[in-house]
């Protein structure tokens, strides 16, 4: 077998991450019309469309957006301009992109995106705390 470069190793990878993504998506819908078929058989194509909206506007919230940043990586990739950070536009180290394909950023930049993030939050907490202390007393 020749040797892969590593970003021919890192789009295999992100493409078996997506694999990976659609087969979950798959085996839910299947699991959710035996059940509907079971309980419900009058209603049955109506329950089964219900659910599997249901199941994929659950998948919105946390898979979606992992299909989003593979899906980035991708046409990153296939444009030539993959492992560059995005903030900094210095090359990301292979390395990192090894153990995190989807990173678009350096790991200088994600700290920093990490800590304006985490300030964000924090403030925002801070903020909701003093209102709800003014409220009760
Ligand atoms: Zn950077």
């Amino acid at each position: 077998m020749p040797r892969m470069k590593p970003i021919e190793r890192i789009r295999e990878k992100l493409l078996a991450q997506r694999r990976a993504l659609f087969e979950q998506v798959a085996r839910a819908a299947d699991g959710l019309r035996w059940i509907d078929g079971n309980t419900h058989p009058e209603t049955e194509e109506e329950a089964q469309e219900q659910s599997i909206a249901n199941l994929l506007a659950r998948l919105d919230e946390r898979g979606n957006g992992e299909l989003r940043t593979i899906d980035r990586a991708l046409t990153l990739i296939e444009e030539g301009d993959y492992g560059t950070c995005e903030d900094c536009e210095e090359p990301i180290p292979v390395e990192r992109l090894e153990v995190l394909p989807t990173a678009t950023t350096c790991v200088f930049c994600a700290e920093a995106r990490e800590r304006a993030f985490g300030q964000r939050r924090r403030q925002g907490n801070v903020g909701d705390s003093s209102v709800a202390f003014e409220t009760e007393s």
